[in-house]
Order: C-alpha cells, then sequence, then structure tokens
C-alpha cells in the first residue's frame, strides 16, 4: 500500500469550486464524522427488553437534539435552513426503521447498537442502488441521523470543533447538516471538502457566517496531515498547501484590495446600478423567503427578478391553498410596491422533489418538471396562477413560467391564465389586467426559437444555471462532471447572445437571472450583449453594481467581440479575466 504523500515540501495547490468567498490561512484540523466502532454481543432473553428500551430512550435523547439544532439553526440562519432537520426527525419517527430495528433485537437477540447498524446498513444499501437524487438525499439524512444515534447509545460525544483551543481550517470529505450545524464557528477560519455543492448546507451555513469555503476538492482530505499550513480562497476556488511567503504576501494584498472593493461596494446600496459610462441596469434579486424579499430590499435591490415559488409548496408537507400561496406573495408584492416582483410559476421536478410526489423518475431532469408539471395538474396550476393574479393587484407583478421548450406550452399556459382571469372576474376580484407574462429561457429549444415565444410574451429572463445544463448535456448537480459545466463555451454565449439580440429586435425586455448574472468575471460581457436587467442572489448585489460602476459598455462590446471569436472555453476564461483585472485596475 502506498503510503499517501502526507508532507508537501513545497507549496501544492488544489483547485475546487468556490462556495463563500474570502481567504483564510491557518492550520488544518481533519474533521471526521468519528467513524464508530460497533460493538457486536449477545445478550440474554431476559435482556432484550432492556436493550429495547435502550433503543427508546436514545431516539428520544437523538431526537431533543436535533430538535434543539433545529430552533439554533432557525433562529441563526433562518426557517428555510432549519427544514432539513425536520427530514431527519422524520427518520426517528419512522414506524418501520424503528419496527426493524426491534424486530431485529427481539429475533437475533443481540445488542441495539449492532442492530441499529445492521438496519440502517440495509436501508443505505438500497438507497445506493437508485439512480434518483432526491432519494440520494435521504440517503445522506439517513447515515446522519443513525450515526447521531448509534453516538448517543454508545455515550460518545461529538466530532466537533468545539475542544479544539484556536481556530483552524477545516478539511472534510464532507459535512453533514448536523455536522456543520454542530461546529462551534468561531473556531473555523475556513472550510474545505472533497465534496460537496455550492448549496449545501455547510456552505449555506459557510456564508451566513462569513466563513471562506472551498468545496469539490475531490483528494485534498487524505493529501494533508492535522496542523498542515493551509491557504484556502474562497474567491476562486484555490487552496494551497504551504503557501510559500511569497503567496502569502500575494494574497495577503488580494485580501486587503478585496476588503477595500468589499467597503466601497457597500457603500453603492443607496445608489442605482449604473455602467462606467452611465448606462442604467435593473439590479433584481433572486429570492426565495419573505426574509429574503427583506434583505433584497436593504441591499438595494430594484425588485425581485426571480422569486422561486417552489419554496412555498416544498416547506409545507402539503400543497398550500390558493389563499396561503395569495397571502405569502402579497406580502412581498406590498413590501416591495412600487418595484416589481416576478413570481415564477411553479418549479418543482429535477432536484426539487415535492414530499407528496410518489412518482420517482430515471432523469428528473429531463421529466416532468416546472412548467410540464404544471401543465400536467392543472387544478395545481390554476390554484397557484389565481394566487398570482390576486397579488397582483397589490403592487407591480410580473409572472414568468419556468423551462419552456415550446409555442405550444406557452399557448396552453397562457390559455389556462385567460381562464382563471375571467374566473376572478366574475367574482368581481381585483387583479392586474395588464399583469406582465414572461418566459425563462434555459432550454435549447426555448433559446433556438426565442424569436417565436417573442410574439406571446412580454418578457425574457435567461436561466442560465439550467441553459448550460440542457446545452452541454451536463448534469448541474453531478460532482463528477462539474469540471464540464461551463458557462464560458462558446455554444452558451451564441445562445445568450443571440437570444438578447432578438428580444431587443421584438421590443420585449430581457434579463438573465442564472448564477453567472452575480459573477463579476461574466457579467462585463452580459453588458456588452446588452443585457438591461440582472437578478442576483441579494448578498451579491452591491459587488454587482461596483463592478458595473467600473466597466463601460463601449469596452464590454469590444471584449463580446474578443470572446465570440474564442473557440475554446478556456480564450473566453482567459479574455474574462483580463478584462476584469484591467477595469478593476483602473480604480482610482
Ligand atoms: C436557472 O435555471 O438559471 C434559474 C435561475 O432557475 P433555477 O436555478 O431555479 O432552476
Ligand atoms: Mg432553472
Amino acid at each position: 500500500m502506498t503510503e499517501p504523500d502526507n508532507n508537501f515540501p513545497e507549496e501544492a495547490i488544489f483547485h475546487g469550486i468556490p462556495a463563500s468567498p474570502g481567504v483564510a490561512h491557518g492550520l488544518v484540523f481533519k474533521f471526521s464524522h468519528g467513524d464508530i466502532e460497533i460493538p457486536s454481543y449477545e445478550v440474554p432473553l431476559e435482556s432484550v427488553d432492556t436493550e429495547v428500551q435502550r433503543f427508546d430512550e436514545a431516539l428520544s435523547k437523538t431526537r431533543c437534539q436535533i430538535r434543539e439544532i433545529r430552533n439554533e439553526v432557525a433562529a441563526n440562519l433562518g426557517d428555510d435552513e432549519a427544514r432539513i432537520f425536520d427530514a431527519h426527525i422524520m427518520v426517528l419517527e419512522d414506524q418501520a426503521f424503528i419496527d426493524d430495528v426491534v424486530a431485529e433485537i427481539r429475533e437475533c437477540e443481540v445488542n441495539v447498537e449492532r442492530c441499529v447498524h445492521r438496519v440502517s446498513r440495509r436501508y443505505l444499501d438500497i438507497f445506493a442502488k437508485i439512480e434518483d437524487s432526491y432519494l440520494k438525499e435521504r440517503a445522506t439524512d439517513i447515515a446522519d441521523v443513525t450515526g447521531r444515534l448509534l453516538r448517543n447509545l454508545l455515550g460518545l460525544t461529538g466530532s466537533g470543533t468545539a475542544f479544539l483551543n484556536e481556530a483552524r481550517i477545516l478539511v472534510a470529505d464532507d459535512l453533514t447538516p448536523s455536522d456543520s450545524a454542530g461546529l462551534d464557528t468561531s473556531k473555523v477560519l475556513g472550510i474545505a471538502t472533497d465534496s460537496g455543492g455550492r448549496t449545501s448546507h455547510a456552505v449555506i451555513m459557510a456564508r451566513a457566517n462569513a466563513i471562506p469555503a472551498v468545496v469539490g476538492l475531490q483528494n485534498l482530505l487524505d493529501s494533508l496531515e492535522d496542523g498542515a499550513d493551509l491557504l484556502i480562497d474562497g474567491f476562486d476556488g484555490t487552496v494551497v498547501v504551504n503557501p510559500s511567503e511569497q503567496t502569502l504576501f500575494r494574497y495577503g494584498k488580494i485580501s486587503k484590495r478585496r476588503e477595500k472593493i468589499a467597503d466601497i461596494a457597500d457603500s453603492l446600496t443607496d445608489r442605482p446600478a449604473i455602467t462606467a459610462d452611465g448606462k442604467k441596469v435593473v439590479m433584481f434579486a433572486n429570492v426565495e423567503t419573505f426574509d429574503e424579499v427583506k434583505r433584497s430590499l436593504e441591499l438595494g435591490a430594484d425588485g425581485v427578478g426571480l422569486f422561486r415559488t417552489e419554496g412555498v409548496f416544498l416547506r409545507n408537507n402539503k400543497f398550500p391553498t390558493e389563499e396561503e400561496q395569495f397571502q405569502e406573495y402579497r406580502q412581498a408584492v406590498e413590501l416591495l410596491a412600487p418595484r416589481p416582483v416576478t413570481l415564477r410559476t411553479l418549479d418543482v421536478g429535477g432536484d426539487k422533489v415535492l414530499a407528496s410526489s410518489s412518482s420517482r423518475e430515471a432523469n428528473p431532469f429531463m421529466g416532468l418538471r416546472a412548467i410540464r408539471y404544471c401543465l400536467r395538474n392543472e387544478n395545481v396550476f390554476r390554484s397557484q396562477l389565481k394566487a398570482i393574479l390576486r397579488a397582483s393587484a397589490f403592487g407591480q407583478v410580473r409572472l414568468m413560467y419556468p423551462l419552456v421548450t415550446s409555442v405550444e406550452e406557452l399557448l396552453h399556459a397562457n390559455h389556462l391564465l385567460g381562464e382563471c382571469k375571467k374566473e376572478l372576474e366574475s367574482q368581481n376580484v381585483n387583479f392586474d389586467s395588464e399583469l406582465p407574462v414572461g418566459v425563462m429561457i434555459e432550454t435549447p429549444s426555448a433559446a433556438a426559437i426565442c424569436d417565436l415565444l417573442a410574439e406571446h410574451c412580454s418578457f425574457f429572463s435567461i436561466g442560465t444555471n439550467d441553459l448550460v445544463q440542457y446545452m452541454l448535456a451536463v448534469d448541474r448537480i453531478n460532482n463528477d462532471i462539474a469540471y464540464l459545466y461551463e458557462p464560458c463555451h462558446p455554444a452558451v454565449l451564441r445562445a445568450l447572445q443571440r437570444v438578447i439580440q432578438v428580444a431587443r429586435e421584438k421590443g420585449i425586455s430581457v434579463g438573465v437571472c442564472g448564477e453567472i448574472a452575480g459573477d463579476p468575471t461574466f457579467l462585463p460581457v452580459l453588458i456588452g450583449m446588452g443585457v438591461e436587467e440582472l437578478s442576483v442572489a441579494p448578498p451579491l448585489i452591491p459587488e454587482v453594481k461596483y463592478v458595473l460602476s467600473r466597466t463601460s459598455t463601449k469596452d464590454s462590446e469590444i471584449l463580446l467581440d474578443d470572446v465570440l471569436s474564442c473557440d475554446q472555453s478556456n480564450g473566453v476564461h482567459d479574455c474574462l479575466k483580463a478584462f476584469l483585472r484591467s477595469t478593476m485596475a483602473s480604480e482610482g
């Protein structure tokens, strides 16, 4: 067996996915979930009841702990982030799981730890064979919860950071929600994980606590020893082991510069988003909850460009009623009025599975998702359309359909919208009869027929998160092929340019609401293409405004010509990076 190369006498560089901005330098703490040794022994028949009782007690203790974590997370990060722990509690309350463990204890007459371990392994093995992202997540929940249950049975304390006497950079294979919830964040300088995506709970926690994080590093953990010297750059996903004096000096300068930029960016909150040569760009926010609506207002958004309404559906274990939806939308619309709120109709399917859904698809991202789901489930769609129409009486609402692939779908949806309007009219219910209807351009087919779609809608919003995945045939949540997920691909650039050009020719507004809209490197090229609306996660608004304020439309148009002449993504990357460097260097 070859020993892992633990020591890098020289500096070594790893590249991952930037997940939470900032630079951290410090010593490594290799975080382990604490591999648990499971004792295995027979128990005499008369002690079997005691084992069952130990199981009951451990279940209640674990439930209490998870409830406590849930409340803490809800208080610190909000209800949405806390919801994952409801799923954990559901595992502990799952009667089939409880019955299986008890049956195993009684039938095999062995200790409870062994039975919990065996039953959970059985479940995990079944889940491992299923190619379904939703069920894979449930498997993570089971592993997380049963690990905690076993630690409680064995009287083991957690594997958190509480015992550390100094803050460290935490390096892990992955962090489960309860790992990250159990961290003492004052002891965490930064986070680097081999797996994980940009939307994992650990990453959300890192961003909320301004802890730099890089994920998807693949083989960092095994290459390091506890206490190694590490620098992580959460801005561009670089991790440096044993950074040299020169590297530290360079990063010191970069950090200072970035802090300065962050300060300037914060001062732009109350100002409109304007390019260096005075072109106004509408700065919208992407939101899912009312808290985010409030946050977007504080950070100077001109409105909401994407309200992911599925949050309202996924938060509940049942479909929200029309009235419940109306109340949710209305409070956002009223708070932001007269700024517009773009309510996207239900985008479930793909990786967003409703708790009530029993159907499992082989290819969920290609399946009954978004507008397809709504057109198949007309009652669900009608109730949402009516709730949105009713909310439109209280401010400026725009309605938007996700994942449209054909004119037929758009006409079908518009037809149902027309029927809902008639129904409300007949009941004398107020709504905005001029409600703008938009289409998300997030499939190659929609991009190809955007001229035809433009005849039946009043705006486009380009959803590049999906457009990139479908254009390049790269599953957006598959770690193994994350390196192929490339917004700089010439095919993507051409599609973006065409959609924007067609929208302008047709006289309808066009915005970008995918992640690239908030990426400082990508922004200038979008401006060069003539985008007039950007919609980004609320925390990114100040920085986007800052980058815009340094970017002129004329230079962006030249940049666009340059990138369109590149035949490979790398060339595009180089052009974009060089452009950003030069615009930022010109700062006084
Ligand atoms: C997109 O696909 O770019 C988008 C904004 O929608 P979502 O990320 O919700 O699929
Ligand atoms: Mg999408």
